[in-house]
């Protein structure tokens, strides 16, 4: 066997599968936890040494739906709400 993708094609187990939580293919199978979140544990990692680690997701890079609503009622293209 020589070097480069020669026996690319057989493997086929896979270790890692797609994680609840973060959504990324990290979730280790034997070790049953995620390596980007560490899901199940409650507490999402994060390492103070990777700041843009840390910036890909943090608080805003999600959808904010908590905001988006808000600001939907409040601006002039849609109705307010009364209720
Ligand atoms: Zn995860």
């Amino acid at each position: 066997m020589g070097k480069g993708i020669g026996g690319f094609d057989k493997r086929k187990n896979k270790t890692n599968t797609m994680c609840v939580r973060s959504g990324r293919r990290s979730f280790h199978l034997q070790k049953s936890r995620c390596s980007a979140c560490a899901y199940p544990a409650s507490r999402i990692i994060k390492y103070n040494w990777s700041v843009k680690a840390i910036r890909r997701k943090t608080t805003g890079t999600g959808r904010m739906q908590y905001l988006r609503r808000r600001f939907l009622t409040t601006t002039a293209a849609t109705p307010m709400v009364t209720r």
